[in-house]
């Protein structure tokens, strides 16, 4: 009994960031688990604006802000230059995006012409590792290995630094944490079964083709 509570508390004590970090992975035809219609994420980029909620970037994630979102897109669809750009734009939005570098240019994921072309329009690029790897099952080495090639091959296609991270799966161990800060990385994302205040493993909350527009509105008001 006195050991649930300890956990109950280990999870609450980790904390929040100061603003909302929303996690989607790709907008498509058909809701699921891991895709959000089109349609719903017209309705909730609409409901940020109409409540006057403005999309922040990553990096300005750590300072307090009484209405605001961040919004964060893992695995690198290409989609994202479809669908997700064309939809932030309309509303003047923006959003970062994490990209598994090994995948760029295979079907159905972006091009390096896509990448650069999400950045060239003001979205935040960031690393989700090489191969989309799920780093704490990884020796330290191999760790090390997917973030600083991710991180190098991001930033010789961009010409500019990249310091923003997504751990794929959001799933973070201490040491994966002490080895992004080590490479470089100034933010890293998780999810909720990791993540909280820490800048280097902040917690991210779901969106997926199954959040209702009221469990939405909840997560942004946190
Ligand atoms: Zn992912």
């Amino acid at each position: 009994m006195r050991w649930i509570l300890l956990v109950l508390l280990c999870s609450a004590c980790r904390g929040k960031p100061p603003v909302p970090i929303l996690n989607y992975h790709s907008v498509g035809a058909q809701a699921d688990g891991y895709t959000v219609t089109e349609a719903q994420f017209a309705q909730q980029l609409d409901w940020l604006q109409s409540a006057g909620i403005e999309t922040l970037p990553l990096h300005d994630a750590l300072n307090p802000h009484a209405r605001a979102v961040v919004l964060t897109f893992d695995d690198g669809k290409e989609d994202a230059l479809t669908r997700v750009l064309p939809a932030l734009r309309r509303r003047g939005m923006r959003a970062a995006f994490f990209i598994p570098t090994a995948l760029v240019g295979q079907p159905g994921y972006l091009t390096w012409d896509g990448v650069r072309a999400l950045s060239a329009a003001g979205m935040e690029i960031g690393s989700h590792s090489v191969d989309h790897a799920r780093l704490a099952d990884l020796t330290d080495e191999k760790v090390r290995e997917e973030l600083i090639e991710s991180k190098r091959a991001l930033e010789a296609q961009l010409h500019a630094p990249v310091d923003l991270l997504a751990y794929p799966y959001n799933s973070v161990r201490r040491r994966v944490r002490d080895a992004a800060e080590k490479a470089g990385y100034r933010i890293a994302v998780s999810g909720v079964a990791h993540g909280g205040s820490d800048a280097l493993d902040l917690l991210r909350i779901s969106v997926s083709g199954l959040t209702t527009l009221e469990q939405f509105q909840r997560a942004v008001s946190h």
